[in-house]
């Protein structure tokens, strides 16, 4: 069983923070599409189209640190529209959330939150100056303790050390996220950081993840084509049981009806419900 998950970047760019894997932040002048707020009648075109294809997740990603309230509010607006007409499972990933931002989330029927670790704790300061890797763990906390499901995953690939993966996972475990997102960072010109990943590591990452949780949904997520290239379905047989399909927030991903036609090929079920 596989469980499929499409991303709305609903507002993209003009962050302040200054995460070095993300072409999202000013301080690194990406060329990358910007704009405030993606409407309410796209983003529910999105969500039908999602389904269409398969997908049981629909996640609404808002770049920025957190969730203030003009972003609370213009998330739930999106969320009830989406439910109003598709049947699917709303993600939301707006960065640092406060409790009772959470519960506004889930009142208005977001059923999971997303916000990934990234990395280990030690390494986060070398990716990330502008604010604490603490503060991404405690939004994790405040996520369980309002009763919303947890996905929290990481970024591999950015120059970590085997050590900081081993962290990463063992910081995840005190959360036991719902889903983990493994995602591989994808270069671009103008970010500082240069890819260091390899097929092989992907591959002992995903296994090992698998291993140490044996009952989340280990999503194959960003960058599994640089990785893998077109023998994605590798990282399946490794332990993943989810993809991302369609795009991503700022690059492109492969076209969802062609990851379909290959799992299905291969007779694997796809999840109707996350
Ligand atoms: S806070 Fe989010 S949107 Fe902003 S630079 Fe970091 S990852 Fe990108």
């Amino acid at each position: 069983m596989i469980y499929l998950c499409a991303i709305s970047n609903i507002r993209s760019g003009a962050c302040r923070e200054d995460c070095k894997f993300c072409t999202q932040s000013v301080k690194w002048g990406a060329d990358i599409e910007r704009f405030r707020q993606k409407s309410i009648e796209t983003i529910v075109n999105e969500a039908k189209l999602a389904k269409k294809n398969r997908a049981s997740g629909f996640c609404l990603v808002t770049s920025g640190k957190g969730l203030d309230d003009k972003t609370l509010e213009y998330v739930c607006r999106a969320t009830k529209a989406v439910l109003k007409e598709v049947d699917i499972s709303i993600i939301a990933c707006n960065g640092t959330a406060s409790k009772e931002s959470l519960k506004e989330l889930k009142k208005v029927g977001v059923k999971i939150y997303n916000h990934n670790l990234e990395t280990s704790r030690e390494y986060y300061p070398k990716i990330c100056s502008t604010h604490s890797w603490d503060e991404r763990f405690e939004t994790c906390e405040n996520v369980k303790s309002v009763g919303l499901k947890l996905c929290s995953g990481g970024i591999f690939g950015m120059g970590e050390s085997e050590k900081d993966r081993i962290s990463l996972l063992n910081s995840l475990k005190k959360l036991n996220p719902d889903g983990i997102p493994i995602n591989f960072f994808i270069e671009n010109e103008r970010l500082p950081l240069r890819a260091t990943h390899t097929k092989d590591m992907a591959l002992k990452i995903i296994k090992t993840f698998r291993t140490n949780f044996p009952d989340a949904v280990i999503m194959l997520a960003g960058g599994r084509e640089v990785v893998f290239a077109s023998e994605w379905f590798e990282g399946i047989k490794a332990g993943a049981n989810s993809i991302v399909i369609g795009d991503y927030l700022t690059t492109k991903g492969e076209r969802a009806d062609k990851d379909l036609e290959i799992l299905l090929k291969r007779g694997i079920k796809v999840a109707n419900e996350c």
